[in-house]
């Protein structure tokens, strides 16, 4: 039998949590499963589900312990969640799980998603609570998307989701576009007019060293300033102020079409100053970074009959958040779990 989350209101009132640098921790990602359909280059080894994992797939928390997380969290003032994965899609239960999460009075709850999955759930997860959906697109081409994706024909799939997210209301679409230089980088102006004509928002994402594989290397990723200035000969742009916590900066289009630019610059133009965020994997591991070498286990303290224990491990987790990322520096140690299995 499918088990399926329960539904609950949040008691304690929301205390703040704070890392040693006075950054407010108010988004918690979540990570519900490993699994994923697609074995995209830049995050995959492509050799299969376990891929290049020492180790076989760890077991996720169950739905109960993953809304018990979010409660904790949620009592400790965090005020977004996002829903990722792997591909959050692949595992049943997911709808229920929203509306557990906005029981607790969650009202920003997001997912992210290769889209293969999504055109028939936008409709039941916008009605569970689900507020914002960014879909994962990396190229507008049936064969480059192939290349990228390892899956053929996904791209009408994904296209059609893209449709199903606007029509269900979870707006604005943000489409995520993870550049590699001789993959897609001739398709910067391409996913502009896409924002323009699909009035959503293309968030190019600098390609980061979370790979499984080793397809990354400084040449591989395309830096802002070439994609604003790509975009700059074709369409002007105005930058948009920075919203607290966003990762992206942001652009809309002088000429005042639809649409809107982002461009995520964790290589050439770090955020982590700005950095709101923690994560929790699907086997209940908390990671204050994405480039974090030590993860928090929160499964013992979830099973735990208190709720102070869950909340003080988070604390003490957080109190010891990472000032920053080094990608590029010199002893730059690659996490030993990749995106795929830390949420991105
Ligand atoms: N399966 C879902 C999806 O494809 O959107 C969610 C998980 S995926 C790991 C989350 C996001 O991380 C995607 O937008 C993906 O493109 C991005 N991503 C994965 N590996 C990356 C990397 N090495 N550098 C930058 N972004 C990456």
């Amino acid at each position: 039998m499918m088990e399926t989350p329960m539904a609950s209101t949040a008691t304690s009132t929301p205390t703040a949590l704070t890392d040693s640098f006075g950054r407010s921790i108010t988004d918690l990602r979540i990570s519900v499963t490993e699994r994923c359909n697609y074995r995209c280059v830049y995050c995959r080894t492509g050799q299969g589900e376990a891929s290049n994992h020492a180790e076989p797939p760890a077991e996720p928390l169950s739905w109960s312990e993953l809304e018990r997380l979010a409660r904790a969290f949620v009592g400790l003032g965090i005020k977004k969640v996002r829903l990722t994965g792997g591909e959050p899609l692949l595992r049943p239960g997911l709808v229920e799980f929203v509306a557990s999460v906005a029981a607790l009075g969650v009202t920003d709850i997001a997912l992210t998603t290769n889209g293969h999955l999504l055109a028939p759930l936008a409709g039941p997860l916008r009605r569970a609570g689900l507020t914002r959906v960014t879909v994962s697109l990396d190229s507008l081409q049936p064969e480059s998307f192939t290349r990228i994706t390892r899956v053929p024909g996904g791209l009408d799939r994904v296209l059609e989701a893209l449709a199903a997210a606007a029509a269900a209301r979870l707006w604005p679409v943000k489409v995520n576009v993870v550049l590699l230089r001789g993959y897609n980088d001739g398709e910067i102006e391409a996913f502009a007019r896409f924002a323009r004509e699909r009035d959503c928002v293309v968030r190019f994402i600098e390609f980061m060293p979370l790979e499984e594989g080793s397809l990354w290397s400084r040449a591989r990723v395309v830096p802002m300033d070439e994609i604003v200035q790509r975009i700059s000969r074709v369409h002007a742009l105005d930058p948009l102020p920075r919203k607290p916590g966003e990762t992206a900066c942001r652009y809309r289009f002088h000429d005042g079409a639809d649409g809107e630019i982002g461009i995520v610059a964790p290589v050439t133009s770090p955020f982590c100053n700005q950095c709101t965020r923690v994560r929790v994997t699907a086997d209940g591991k908390l990671r204050t970074c994405l480039f974090s070498l030590r993860e928090w286990d929160l499964r013992p303290a979830l099973r735990e009959p208190s709720a102070d224990t869950l909340a003080g491990r988070i604390r003490r987790a957080v109190a010891q958040k990472e000032e920053r990322h080094h990608i590029g520096e010199p002893g730059f140690v690659k996490p030993a779990r990749g995106m795929v299995q830390i949420g991105g």
